[in-house]
């Protein structure tokens, strides 16, 4: 089998993770080998799971991890006291997501002559059995003997005002990992993708994990904008922290964009191919709550999103005045109208072995929207002339699309 990052034919092959477990992904892929996964693991998901900001949104998300620990967003960095800036301290993070300022200890040598006059010591309260060691780890480095040594002992509480620090952030590194789950998801869902020119690069710089080239697919937003899924906004449901994948057309190409909880956000160019038109585009919806990964169609997405009770009508390709006027008689009726179960004929008034369901299933829709009002406009293949038949009379007229009104009732 092949591996779709080495491109090499593979025995051992893994199950990989298109969306990381740790940041609540259940999209399984199995054409990975074992290799791969684990360098992919190491090197393209680490900079997305570890990132700063994943971090900070677990944190006041309150998310715990496998560890069952909230992760700690400020670890690693030094805070100073707003008052006393040469006080540095360091923030914990508790099991609970509850934060803890913790003062580095502050040791003041006082020396004249060579000799040693005093040692001052500062620390956290929580830290006062550390005074003991740091005084022995000085006296042990200037040689002092323990005979000279006078101690004395007071406390003052100073520490009040809040605390700064610097923090550093990845703009780049943890881009690639979002390149790695748009490019597995186009080529899981649009197989002829995998040989595409752009895939085969794609899949060597996510082997290299070569992060300057990243931003030659990442092209659509900065990696936190979420303004770039707004066309989809309407039916999709963003405001949940759910993961969205959506593989559409753009001008650019087949474009994915990538929605990770309510935080990353990226459009990845994968080729300069389109592959797909937009009435086609793939979504998928990582369920966090219902730990599942569903693909659907974006037509059926809509569908979903809207109530059963509709109207419908046709549109009509009119050969006279008077076809016209018939049609606008308020008895007219073509067969099914009432059950909705539409046959169609030709122009000779054979009978087109399917209805007006199945027709639409398969013509090119478009939808529009008017406040909660949503209309499917479907336009009928230009390769057969189909009709509808009149009651009573029995007489034909010609349809060439239909619209569909529902309302619309949810967001998916
Ligand atoms: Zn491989």
């Amino acid at each position: 089998m092949l591996c779709i990052i080495c491109r090499e034919p593979q025995e051992k092959m893994s199950d990989e993770h298109v969306i990381p477990d740790s940041i609540g992904g259940f999209y399984h892929i199995y054409n990975v080998c074992v290799v791969c996964n684990s360098k992919l693991g190491e090197l393209v998901d680490s900079p997305l799971v570890n990132h700063k900001l994943t971090d900070l949104y677990r944190f006041f998300q309150n998310i715990k991890g496998k560890s069952g620990k909230v992760p700690n967003p400020f670890y690693g960095i030094t805070f100073y006291s707003k008052e006393e800036p040469e006080i540095k301290a360091r923030i914990d993070v508790g099991n609970e997501g509850d934060i803890k300022i913790k003062y580095h200890p502050i040791v003041k040598v006082k020396e004249s002559n060579g000799f040693v006059e005093s040692i001052e010591i500062e620390v956290d309260t929580e830290n006062e059995r550390e005074i003991d060691t740091l005084i022995n780890k000085i006296i042990k480095r200037k040689g002092i003997p323990e005979s000279d040594i006078v101690k004395s002992e007071f406390r003052r509480e100073i520490r009040t005002g809040g605390v700064g620090g610097k923090w550093e952030m990845d703009t780049l590194k943890f881009k690639i990992g979002l390149l790695k789950i748009a490019y597995e998801f186009a080529v899981d869902s649009i197989p002829e993708y995998y040989s595409d020119k752009n895939a085969v690069e794609i899949s060597k710089v996510l082997k290299g994990a070569n992060y300057e080239e990243v931003n030659k697919y990442a092209i659509i937003g900065n990696g936190l904008d979420a303004k770039i899924i707004e066309p989809f906004k309407d039916y999709l449901d963003f405001e949940s922290k759910n993961h969205y994948l959506i593989l559409t057309e753009s001008n650019y190409g087949l474009l994915c964009l990538v929605k990770l909880h309510n935080l990353f956000y990226v459009g990845i160019v994968l080729s300069d191919k389109k592959y797909l038109n937009f009435h086609d585009t793939i979504v998928g919806l990582n369920d966090i709550e219902n730990r599942e990964f569903n693909k659907y169609k974006f037509s059926d997405v809509v569908n979903k999103c809207l109530a059963s009770q509709h109207s419908f009508r046709f549109a009509y390709n009119l050969r006279s005045e008077d076809e016209a006027k018939e049609l606008g008689d308020p008895n007219y009726r073509y067969e099914g109208n009432e059950k909705g179960e539409i046959p169609l004929y030709r122009y000779n008034g054979e009978r087109y072995p399917f209805l007006v369901h199945e027709l639409l299933e398969r013509s090119h829709v478009e939808f529009s929207r008017c406040e909660d009002l949503v209309i499917s406009r479907y336009y009928f293949d230009n390769d057969s002339e189909y009709f509808v038949k009149t009651m009573g009379t029995g007489k034909l007229y010609q349809v060439v699309a239909a619209e569909i009104t529902q309302k619309q009732v949810r967001k998916f």
